[in-house]
């Protein structure tokens, strides 16, 4: 009976020994483990892109450390408004939604929304 080579899910070694084998050791075995994607890092993943996107329009439509932009060109730009970090309520009680060093407020009257970069005063809590 010909024994059928197996090789290591891992690093593709030959493995030796018994033929249900499937790592040559318990480090290929954890490595492979930790490595397989699943379910919840593939979603974190995909909030963090939407993250990292929203922060990159909101950075394009506000060059200058301050701006008015509609909400529509934002939305262009791959912005998804149900995706931010943190927020941060200014002394006039205005909530900011931030993705990361940007935020912008809604603007009551209109499609637009104020984009700002985040200082250093909005990092504290109080
Ligand atoms: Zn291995």
């Amino acid at each position: 009976m010909q024994k059928e080579t197996r090789y290591c899910l891992y690093c593709n070694e030959a493995l030796q020994g018994r033929s249900d084998k499937q790592f040559c050791n318990a480090y290929c075995k954890s490595a492979y483990h930790n490595n397989k994607p699943n379910a919840a890092e593939a979603y974190i993943r995909k909030i963090n892109k939407q993250l990292r996107t929203n922060r990159s329009a909101l950075r394009t439509a506000c060059p200058l450390g301050k701006a008015t932009v509609r909400k529509d060109f934002l939305s262009k730009l791959g912005m998804d408004f149900t995706h931010y970090t943190h927020t941060w309520k200014s002394s006039k009680d205005n909530l900011y939604y931030f993705c990361y060093d940007y935020g912008y407020l809604h603007l009551e009257d209109s499609e637009k929304v104020l984009i700002i970069q985040q200082q250093n005063y909005m990092k504290r809590e109080e």
